[in-house]
Formats: C-alpha cells, sequence, structure tokens
C-alpha cells in the first residue's frame, strides 16, 4: 500500500475536476436528473482501519445498481448455487435495460447486474420474505457491512422510477411470460426500485464494501469462495457494456450505477467508492472511471500487477 495514499487522492482529486467533459446526468429517472453533475468525491477503506476522502465523499448520492451487489450477496446466502438456474454468469455486451437476449435465452438474463438479472435476483429474494422484509433485510445487510446505522432509502427516486420504469416492466413481464418470474412484475420491480434507491455517500460505500475484499480487519460477512465469485461477477460484468473497458483500464472488479457511483474492491487490500453523477453513454460514471483508472495505475493495484 503506497504511504502517500492522500497524496495521490488529492492530485487525482485536483487533475479530475479540472476537467468539463463529467458527461450527462441520468435523465430518465426524473429525480436523478436534478443532480448537479459536477459533484466529485472519492474514498478509501483499508484494511488497518482507516478511511482516506477526498471532495464530496459526505454527500449521498443514490447507489442504483450498485444495490445489485449487496442482493446477489443476499440471494446466495439464500438459494447458493440454485440462483444459477434462472441468472447467468456471462457479460451481456448490451446495454443495461436491453431486452433483446431474454428472446434468445428463453428468459434467462445474462448475468445479475443487468436490469433483468437484479429483478430475477430481488424475486428469488421475495420468495423468503415479503418486500417489507427484504428492504429491511438489505438495509440491515449494507448498514452492519458499512459498520453504520445511517443508510437508507430515498421514496422519491424509488417513486421517479416507478412512475418511468416501463422498460423494467417489459423486461419482468417477459420473464414472468417464459416462467422466470415467480411474483407479479408489480411487487418485484417495487422491491427493486426501492433498492436501487437506497442512497450513501461515498465514505458510508466504502465501508459497506469492505465485506468483499476478503482480509484480515475487514467484515467476514460471507464466505471466501463467496467473495472471489462476487468479484470475478464485478470483474466481467459490473459495467454493462463497457465491462470489458473497465478491466482494460483499470483491472479490478468493479460495479457502477447510474446515479454516478462506482463501488471498486481491490481484493486482500481495499474496498473503493467514488461517485461523480456524469455518465457516459453507456452509463457509467465519466469521472469517476477517469478517477479509479488514475488511482490503480499510481497505487499498481490491478489484480493483474
Ligand atoms: N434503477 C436503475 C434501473 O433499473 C438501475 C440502472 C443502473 O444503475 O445502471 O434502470
Amino acid at each position: 500500500m503506497p504511504t502517500n495514499l492522500q497524496d495521490i487522492l488529492d492530485q487525482i482529486h485536483e487533475q479530475v475536476t479540472a476537467r468539463s467533459d463529467h458527461g450527462e446526468v441520468a435523465t430518465y429517472i426524473p429525480e436523478l436528473a436534478r443532480v448537479d453533475p459536477k459533484q466529485f468525491g472519492l474514498a478509501v477503506a483499508l484494511p488497518d482501519g482507516r478511511l482516506l476522502s477526498v471532495g464530496d465523499a459526505e454527500v449521498p448520492f443514490s447507489i442504483q445498481s450498485i444495490s445489485k451487489v449487496f442482493t446477489l450477496a443476499i440471494a446466495l446466502g439464500r438459494v447458493g448455487n440454485q440462483l444459477w438456474k434462472r441468472v447467468g454468469r456471462e457479460p451481456s455486451g448490451h446495454a443495461f435495460n436491453s431486452i433483446l437476449q431474454l428472446e434468445h435465452e428463453k428468459g434467462i438474463p445474462r448475468n445479475p447486474f443487468i436490469n433483468a438479472g437484479a429483478i430475477v435476483v430481488t424475486d428469488v429474494i421475495l420468495a423468503s420474505s415479503s418486500p417489507k422484509e427484504a428492504l429491511a433485510g438489505l438495509l440491515t445487510f449494507i448498514r452492519t457491512a458499512a459498520d453504520d446505522p445511517n443508510i437508507y432509502i430515498n421514496e422519491a427516486v424509488a417513486r421517479s422510477e416507478k412512475e418511468t420504469g416501463h422498460r423494467n416492466l417489459a423486461l419482468a413481464h417477459f420473464m414472468r411470460g417464459f416462467g422466470n418470474l415467480t411474483h407479479e412484475p408489480e411487487l418485484t420491480l417495487g422491491t427493486y426500485f426501492h433498492q436501487c434507491a437506497v442512497e450513501m455517500s461515498c465514505r458510508q460505500l466504502a465501508m459497506a464494501g469492505r465485506f468483499l475484499v476478503n482480509a484480515r480487519g475487514m467484515p467476514h460477512l460471507i464466505s471466501p469462495s463467496r467473495i472471489r465469485r462476487i468479484n470475478a461477477l464485478m470483474m466481467t460484468c459490473g459495467h454493462y457494456d463497457g465491462s470489458g473497458d473497465f478491466a482494460f483500464r483499470v483491472g479490478l472488479p468493479a460495479k457502477s450505477g447510474v446515479g454516478g457511483g462506482i463501488l471498486v474492491i481491490v481484493p486482500g487490500k481495499a474496498s473503493i467508492a467514488v461517485w461523480s453523477p456524469g455518465l457516459t453513454p453507456l452509463g457509467n460514471s465519466r469521472l469517476g472511471t477517469e478517477a479509479v483508472h488514475l488511482l490503480a495505475q499510481r497505487t499498481q493495484w490491478s489484480v493483474f500487477g
């Protein structure tokens, strides 16, 4: 671990916030369209208990698809490898909300991190919990991982997404038509929209991600083999059809969300959260990606050495 990590974070902050090409915020969820795209935060949690941060690292943002990492861990805890009968483990090469592959693959989504896959994962959790219990369980999991009780769901964001969630509704109905959704689409999606509307700051998210680091000093909430597998899926599928490029540039398992956050895991070493709401056309944070690219370069934290 570099001794001057705080200096590295300060330099990255200066470099990245000087740029004007911060990308556009997501507008298809009206509540997210109101966020100022110029914000930028970065936090790194280390096994020795230190939490280093820079910029807007205390500002809560909508974690959106980053929630899919937590629901995947919970669903695997409930049904284990049975989950893979209903969701694949391959990168999609398509947009996060694409319906294209579902017809060819008989309603089985490519992976748990595209919308269709995450909706099935939520449906699996709902087999043993009511929507209220599922969301309470999710918050308990995240709060325990982050060691922070002050993490909540933003109801306005959940409502906003429900009002405009036609594509997700289409995915859910399509999968129900193939028998791969056991609940009514509205019920599963009500839970899914709320999980996406969890709000966290970079500091809280970096803390919550520690359960995927597998290091002494980090919380051990799931088994090491499950940690390895979730990290593998984050590396191959965590950035939708930008996953290959992220692995190429950064070389670390990560999960992005359309709120502009990215959770990045450095196996055995650190949990990183970055946030900047402006997105690339693929729906991933533009400055956030740039920042972790620089961070991985300067720390030599890529898993590829
Ligand atoms: N809640 C968003 C949706 O379902 C999540 C997408 C994302 O963060 O990439 O469209």
